[in-house]
């Protein structure tokens, strides 16, 4: 084996810490506070969480979800250190999958997209879009170009997030007409927009072909979805209106545009 192979699986490795701890503690207390117990609560000494040890109070092991993510992130890493995007290069290539996964994780388990994490996207969006279009353009049109995709992929998503407002109102004027009480449903979270932006910057113009491939997507997944409910005689129209997390299906738009596409 090559011995250069260490230092993928070592950084992938301490990069899936991060992304666990991040989105186990975030969620929560919206800062980088002392990892808990997910069962129990009980606060987790730092090394003994570290090392993934299970909880010295209850005795609850670490979730299916930790060690995913620490084998999928070493594997990631490995990949793309032996066959590196040209795009972005191997440091922004680490730095966006850690990104990316943390927010598919959170938004997952919480369905939520958290203002920090939109925020440090902001930054992060800003280096990457204004890195991959810099080798076309001067530093300043890259800057433009990035930026372009943000007010673009933010400007999408905020008209769809309002045509999705308008409708969730009728439906609830609907309900209540009808007298069953109001649900707060959204078809889509106000977080995607942001999401939106971010991706964005990252992609430029490139990213209205995210989102069209992250509605896609989704809807198609929605598709099975229904079809699954219908078969197994669930489904009632309720299910057409239930929340559909595009998050992660703008992540996976995004992703094979970085790096997949040639
Ligand atoms: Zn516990």
């Amino acid at each position: 084996m090559n011995v250069t192979l260490l230092i993928p699986l070592v950084f992938g490795w301490i990069a899936g810490l991060f992304i666990n701890y991040v989105s186990d503690v975030l969620p929560l207390t919206r800062r980088f506070s002392q990892p808990v117990c997910a069962h129990c609560q009980a606060p987790f000494a730092w090394t003994a969480y570290l090392m993934l040890r299970t909880c010295q109070t209850c005795g609850t092991a670490r979730s299916l979800r930790t060690w995913l993510v620490q084998v999928l992130t070493t594997a990631a890493f490995t990949y793309f250190w032996l066959f590196p995007s040209e795009r972005l290069g191997i440091p922004l290539t680490m730095l966006v999958l850690i990104y990316f996964s943390i927010i598919t994780v959170i938004d997952l388990e919480h369905r939520l997209i958290l203002h920090p994490t939109s925020l440090a996207g902001v930054a992060l969006g800003l280096i990457v879009g204004t890195f991959i279009y810099s080798k076309k353009y001067t530093l300043l049109g890259s800057l433009g170009q990035s930026l372009l995709g943000g007010l673009i992929g933010f400007g999408i998503m905020f008209l769809l997030y309002q045509l999705g407002t308008l409708v969730a109102r009728y439906r609830a004027r609907r309900m209540q007409a009808a007298g069953q009480a109001g649900d707060e449903e959204e078809a889509l979270g106000g977080g995607d927009v942001y999401l939106a932006g971010v991706l964005g910057l990252m992609l430029g113009p490139a990213i209205v072909s995210a989102l069209a491939y992250g509605i896609l997507l989704g809807g198609l997944v929605s598709f099975i979805f229904i079809v699954a409910l219908l078969l197994r005689r669930r489904y009632s129209s309720d299910a057409l209106m239930t929340f559909i997390p595009y998050g992660p299906y703008f992540i996976i738009g995004a992703f094979y545009l970085l790096f997949i596409l040639k």
